[in-house]
């Protein structure tokens, strides 16, 4: 049970949120990787990049659905106005 962030709707008891992330930024990892050998230990620094979540919300089963609906819908018309184009 909790309160959807987009319909602010409070959830049936068992219900799971599901997250959507909303916005993310670029981030620059650096991995520590230690390498023993004998009595020497070796440290390696990697650097590598990625992105990083910086919001993300709780959104219930009916948001998913209608968002996934509406997703669905955009594509297809997208899709027509590519078909409607294509044929002129
Ligand atoms: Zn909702």
């Amino acid at each position: 049970m909790f309160r959807c962030d987009k319909c602010h709707k409070i959830t049936e008891p068992h219900e799971k949120p599901i997250f959507v992330v909303m916005q993310t930024r670029p981030k620059t990892y650096i991995n520590v990787i230690k390498k023993s050998r004998g009595e020497h230990q070796e440290e390696v620094r990697k650097e590598s990049t990625g992105r990083e979540i910086v919001e993300e919300q709780k959104w219930c089963d009916t948001c998913i659905l209608l968002r996934a609906t509406e997703q669905r819908q955009a594509i297809n018309m997208v899709k027509d106005a590519v078909g409607g184009s294509l044929s002129e």
